[in-house]
């Protein structure tokens, strides 16, 4: 398909480059709520046919899942039983739980040690992987969960590893820190029996990331359990994961249409740079979403942005990599509790971050692709799964706006076999609005 045509025009917001986000990483009302019962894939058999403790089958289900997704119908039996697993599966289909529930089923607490290592890229991952297993243990007053990472005093971190009775059963982390702990021997790695590394080929392609986690890995036993997840993963990288596991089960979606969600209406928007703001604020206004994320490149566009829309009075706020910790957990929890409706995001929250009631993503800044950034069209398809999780309905509206725009949007529909048209002059609000 030959890329759309494209008028040029001035770029309104400077494009500064995004700080280093791994760099930084390394260091230092329930309305509209979607309906989650609404998918249940092609797999009837409820969690408790997979015999799990009772405590942990009780807190599944006052999380509200009541039937296994096709991945947790597919990993858990296998993974429970100790199994290493790769697996890709599209985003929002519920692949956090396949590790917590299969860790937790598999623990048996020793106070001071710990069992169970999460590595993942983002700290705000590592903080929502960590309630997850928060809400999981409800019933299982043995077992306690830690998150490490940086931006967080290390003292007190050092402190509860060293103390019997605080030191966590699992430890949630990104691979910067828990290498930083385990090196100056804060954090014993030798009795890790289950190793987790959620978006693994985010943490693995970056050289610096990927050394941490080997060196984490290093320091463990030879005999546990390896698991590793992601929405993409390409033929390079799998073996990569693979070095890390012994005969794993692998389970790859190697028909990449199949990755496609298919809640989610997708359409673009051909426009001069200088008119995003127009259009972004005519869309804020005509559509009707419960919240929305609007993805942007670089950290000083995401500044300039949030600044504009909360002059134009839209309740919006930012996250990006230049905050300090504090703000940017504060931000992500004000907004998963719905005190802002809308978020202007760099990449940092572009993967796994769920956020139930988002049923909108706009990118005001097509993905790019380079060494820095990766492949432009996996980080669409992360980018938009924000919007529709779990089978639910959702939108996702991109802006087209030079012929590298075009590119990656040409490349996401060739490969995810998906037609994303023009936007509509009206789009009706059935199509991407779950009903209550
Ligand atoms: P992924 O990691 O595959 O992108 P998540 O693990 O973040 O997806 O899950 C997406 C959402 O679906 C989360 O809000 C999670 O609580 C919910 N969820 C997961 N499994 C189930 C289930 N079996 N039934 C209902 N909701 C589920």
């Amino acid at each position: 398909m030959a890329p759309p045509p494209y008028p040029a025009g001035e770029e309104e917001l400077l494009d500064y480059e995004e700080a280093d986000e791994d760099a930084t990483a390394g260091e230092a009302a329930k309305e509209g709520v979607a309906v989650k019962k609404g998918y249940v894939g092609i797999h009837s058999s409820g969690f408790k046919d997979f015999l799990l403790k009772p405590e942990l089958l009780r807190a599944i289900q006052d999380c509200g899942f009541e039937h296994p997704s096709e991945v947790q119908h597919e990993c858990i039996p296998q993974a429970i039983l100790g199994m290493d697993v790769i697996c890709q599966a599209k985003s929002g289909m519920g692949k956090t739980a396949v590790f917590v529930i299969s860790t937790l089923q598999q623990l048996e607490p020793v106070d001071g040690e710990v069992s169970v290592v999460v590595l993942c890229h983002t700290r705000e991952l590592a903080y929502q992987i960590c309630h997850e297993y928060e809400r999981f243990t409800t019933y299982m007053k043995n077992v306690r969960v830690g998150n490490f990472f940086g931006g967080l005093p290390i003292k007190q971190q050092r402190e509860q590893l060293k103390d019997k009775d605080k030191c966590p059963h699992v430890i949630v982390g990104t691979p910067g820190r828990v290498k930083g702990l385990a090196d100056e021997k804060a954090l014993d790695m030798s009795h890790i029996r289950h190793f987790v590394v959620d978006e693994c080929d985010k943490c693995l392609e970056n050289i610096d990331m990927r050394g941490d986690v080997q060196a984490i890995f290093k320091k463990t036993p030879h005999d546990k359990q390896v698991m590793m997840f992601s929405a993409t993963l390409n033929a390079e990288i799998r073996p990569v994961c693979k070095k890390f596991m012994r005969d794993p089960m692998e389970i790859y979606v190697d028909d990449e249409a199949k990755l496609t969600l298919h809640g989610l209406v997708q359409h673009y928007v051909m426009l001069n740079e200088d008119q995003k703001n127009r259009k972004l604020n005519d869309l804020l206004d005509a559509l009707d979403f419960n919240q929305v994320v609007i993805f942007v490149k670089s950290v000083a566009r995401a500044r300039e942005l949030n600044r504009l829309l909360n002059e134009c009075n839209f309740p919006s706020t930012t996250i990006h990599s230049a905050m300090r910790q504090e703000e940017r957990l504060q931000v992500y929890k004000e907004f998963k509790e719905g005190a802002k409706r809308i978020l202007v995001a760099t990449d940092l929250v572009g993967r796994g971050i769920d956020i139930e009631r988002v049923n909108i993503v706009i990118n005001y800044d097509m993905p790019e692709t380079d060494d820095k950034h990766g492949n432009g069209a996996d980080t669409y398809l992360h980018r938009v799964g924000r919007a529709g999780r779990f089978g639910t309905k959702g939108l996702a509206i991109t802006f087209v706006a030079s012929p590298a725009d075009s590119e990656v949007l040409n490349q996401v529909q060739e490969r995810f076999d998906v037609d994303i048209k023009p936007l509509p002059e009206v789009i009706d609000a059935s199509t991407y609005m779950n009903s209550a």
